[in-house]
């Protein structure tokens, strides 16, 4: 079975950059044969004691702590080792064709990536309302790139475009409409280019059929799900934030709205305490009481304790549930694609999720759920089952690069 189809073009070398508060993380990739020559992480921006990683294709592997007081610092590390003579891959800053940069929230402004000029970051500044933690970080990481690599062009690449499709009724709240049209409070959903990636990996291995429909699970620290009819999203589990949907690492999901008001009066919480609360300290890390690391529950699983085997049931419930309402939003599925860190690497989780839904038309084959771990890729339903069951593995990274790849051309 050929899943994963490479993307031959002409030679080009394309830097991804993941720019967040205090770190950068980043990777070079050669698309002729889509090969990640090097990649890195700087974490504790803003410290004399910042860390820098940095791995090869080659294997060789660099870590060092030292001063990175700013993201321009950063980025003009991370060029330094990439022409590094011992450690680096490049040996000329020439050979890098274009940069490829996540943006998290491009609110109802960009549905496909773009060319970044003086007028896209205007854009992306407008949105910070809607992304507050993040885009300001990204555009710190764009303007210290424009500053080091005045000359080569970059492209942004958004976690809400691919939602953009949604239809209104979707993606319009049950609250009076003028928080819509002034606030612009409404789902915008993200992982975008994840679900974008797997759901058309999925229509190439099914033989690319037309109007397919298929449910993607992107299962990671964060997570989230999406309906997808013809390749395009129709809805989508997070929300105007990433807090909205499944249950999460430490994310909450869904929660009754009024368990805010609730907690805020009886326990004098203020906003900000309920919010980190919230995000922080809920989900799988808040009802089991270990950790919000999916191998640390199934851990503590083993061991019989209770808490973790009820925030395992909290977390594959409510995916079933999102699974169950998209089979409704689609009229039926093709396909179920599983990925991300859990999604790809656990099977306990698979196991529960799809188990007990053979009316619905999806049979999971336990031994092959049981072997498809670790990288692997495929099938993982029955041969009966109407609706296939499929685990990919997801490369935002390389989305971002293609993307990057296709428009600086
Ligand atoms: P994010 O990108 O949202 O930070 P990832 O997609 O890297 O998260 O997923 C992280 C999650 O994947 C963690 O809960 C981790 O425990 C889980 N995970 C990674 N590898 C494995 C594994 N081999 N077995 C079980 N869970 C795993």
């Amino acid at each position: 079975m050929k899943i994963y189809i490479a993307n031959m073009g002409k030679e080009m070398k394309i830097l991804v950059i993941n720019s967040g508060s205090s770190s950068i993380k980043y990777k070079l990739i050669s698309m002729k044969k889509e090969e990640v020559l090097a990649k890195g992480l700087i974490e504790k921006i803003g410290s004399k004691d910042a860390l820098l990683e940095q791995k090869t294709f080659h294997g060789k592997k660099y870590k060092d702590a030292r001063e990175i007081l700013n993201h321009e610092q950063g980025i003009s590390l991370i060029i330094e080792m990439l022409l590094n003579g011992e450690y680096g891959v490049l040996k000329n800053i020439n050979e890098i064709d274009g940069i490829g940069h996540r943006v998290l929230h491009g609110g109802d402004k960009f549905s496909n990536p773009v060319l970044i000029t003086e007028e896209v970051k205007d854009k992306i500044r407008e949105c910070i309302p809607l992304g507050p933690l993040h885009n300001p970080n990204n555009l710190k990481g764009i303007e210290a790139m424009e500053k080091v690599l005045p000359n080569v062009k970059q492209v942004a690449t958004f976690d809400t475009a691919f939602h953009q499709s949604m239809p209104d009724y979707a993606y319009i709240y049950g609250i009076p409409y003028k928080f819509y049209q002034e606030e612009k409070i409404r789902r915008y959903g993200f992982h975008g280019s994840s679900h974008r990636y797997v759901s058309e990996k999925a229509i190439q291995t099914l033989d690319n059929k037309k109007n397919l429909k298929i449910i993607t699970c992107h299962l990671g620290n964060g997570g989230s799900l999406c309906a997808i009819k013809d390749g395009k999203c129709i809805d989508t589990s997070m929300g105007l934030t990433p807090l909205e949907g499944i249950v999460m690492g430490t994310r909450s999901g869904d929660i009754d709205p009024a368990i805010i008001f609730n907690i805020a009066k009886k326990l004098d919480m203020t906003i900000q305490e309920i919010d980190d609360m919230l995000n922080k300290y809920s989900g799988i890390l808040g009802i089991s009481g270990v950790s919000n690391d999916m191998r640390e529950l199934i851990k503590a699983i083993n061991e019989n304790n209770p808490r973790a085997i009820l925030a395992m049931n909290v977390f594959t419930y409510k995916i079933k549930k999102y699974i169950g309402s998209y089979l409704a939003t689609l009229n039926g599925a093709d396909a179920i694609v599983f990925t991300g860190g859990i999604g790809e690497n656990s099977y306990f989780p698979r196991e529960l999720i799809c188990k007990d839904l053979e009316n619905l038309g999806i049979k999971i084959d336990v031994e092959k759920n049981k072997n498809t771990i670790l990288g692997k890729e495929g099938f993982i339903n029955k041969k009966d089952s109407n609706i296939k069951i499929l685990v990919l593995s997801t490369d935002e990274e390389l989305v971002i690069a293609r993307d990057t790849k296709d428009i600086i051309n």
